[in-house]
């Protein structure tokens, strides 16, 4: 059973990553894809033409072929679709580089209810049903605002504020695909990415939607205005891994997260434990997988590896300059990591449900043993997930 922590979600952070009084938010302008746009150290080469076919150049490799583009840009398209919306009129990536507008206005009349709970009930019931594979609550958190924002169109910060009444956030996840994340390294499992980020923004779109027709106000959010993996360990939706991801109990690392900024009083879920960082410290097996060794094998930091990641505070970091470089240098997202955690199981199947706990308790040393005889994490060929 996942432990949960006493004391207040923000202290809990604090403790856990032994953050500094002189913590400093996180500038959008230092996200990788933005740094692409603006720092010379940083070239895209032809990485982002490659989501577009007419400038796609595939290859005769398994993985790699026109079929796979062709999937993983289909599977992208919507979230591309909706973040160029506003892109030109008005400056706005939405889901990426800014909170979504997307939604209408909702009703006048506030809902009542008896107390927090109720409502946070409610909202969590919602959740499920509009597609959240898992969903908490937390006070929200200023450390983790970005402290800017940036536009790509004119190559410079821009501000950011978020209305200081929307005090709770609804922090939700939203599983990829299993069997297509066997196939990293491929372009083929970028779908994976690609159609978590769609369901992702219909959960949001939706749930932003049903609170302001409950009378209240929110801001829908994906990839932008405020770090989503500490709201959701302070949303108690799972714990921090070695590879820089959030680790759950129901879909392990595969999940795409998104947050709902709100007004309706909600109350607040607890962080989590469920033995992840005892177990990655064992582990290290993303470590010893990732191509240009961008995630740690020892022991967490305090130092960021450059200004991509955040400082002041003590925790494990993926070095986002060599893991994009990867991911340009061979043209393709890249998921290895995901690929190879001995989280990263289908749960719907009843023998890995049974088998989670062993990797929290004593037995976690052979639990890990055991994964790596069974081949877990193996690669699926691409051409196998096609049938071909
Ligand atoms: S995505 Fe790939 S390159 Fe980046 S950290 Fe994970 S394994 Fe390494
Ligand atoms: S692969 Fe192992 S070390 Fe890496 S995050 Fe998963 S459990 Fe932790």
């Amino acid at each position: 059973m996942p432990k949960k922590c006493r004391g207040s979600s923000r202290d809990y952070l604090t403790q856990k990553f032994i953050i500094r009084e002189d913590f400093e938010r996180f500038d959008q302008k230092y996200d990788m894809y933005n740094r692409a746009v603006w720092d010379r150290s940083v070239d895209p080469k032809n990485f982002f033409k490659s989501y577009d076919m007419s400038q796609c150049v595939f290859r005769d490799t398994e993985g790699f072929a026109q079929r796979d583009f062709a999937l993983r840009n289909s599977s992208w398209h919507l979230a591309d679709f909706t973040s160029e919306l506003k892109e030109e009129p008005e400056d706005r990536r939405e889901g990426f580089l800014d909170y979504y507008t997307l939604q209408r206005s909702g009703s006048a009349a506030k809902a009542e209810f008896s107390a927090p709970e109720a409502a946070t009930r409610l909202i969590k019931r919602a959740a499920t049903f509009l597609g959240a594979g898992v969903v908490g609550v937390c006070d929200r958190d200023e450390r983790w605002m970005y402290s800017k924002n940036y536009s790509r169109i004119k190559k410079e910060p821009k501000p950011l504020a978020i209305p200081e009444e929307l005090k709770s956030v609804v922090v939700i996840g939203v599983p990829m695909d299993h069997e297509l994340c066997r196939t990293y390294f491929s372009a083929l499992a970028g779908g994976a990415s690609g159609l978590g980020y769609v369901q992702d923004l219909t959960v949001l779109l939706s749930l932003t939607q049903f609170i302001r027709n409950l009378g209240y106000r929110a801001i829908g959010s994906m990839n932008d205005t405020a770090l989503s993996i500490p709201l959701a360990v302070q949303a108690g939706l799972g714990e921090y891994g070695r590879h820089g991801l959030l680790i759950t109990k129901a879909y392990g690392p595969r999940v795409r997260l998104g947050k709902v900024f709100t007004d309706l009083p909600l109350l607040a879920d607890r962080p989590v434990e469920f033995g992840v960082a005892h177990f990655c410290n064992i582990c290290k097996r993303c470590s010893e997988a990732c191509p240009p060794r961008a995630i740690q094998a020892d022991e967490p930091r305090s130092e960021p590896p450059n200004r991509s990641s955040l400082g002041r505070l003590t925790k494990w970091s993926v070095d986002a300059e060599r893991c994009f470089k990867f991911w340009v240098d061979s043209n393709s997202e890249c998921g290895i990591c995901i690929r190879v955690c001995p989280y990263n199981k289908d749960y719907s199947k009843r023998i890995h449900r049974m088998a989670f706990p062993l990797a929290g308790s004593f037995l976690r040393k052979a639990f890990l043993r055991l994964d790596k005889i069974m081949g877990y994490g193996k690669r699926l060929p691409p051409n196998e997930w096609w049938g071909l």
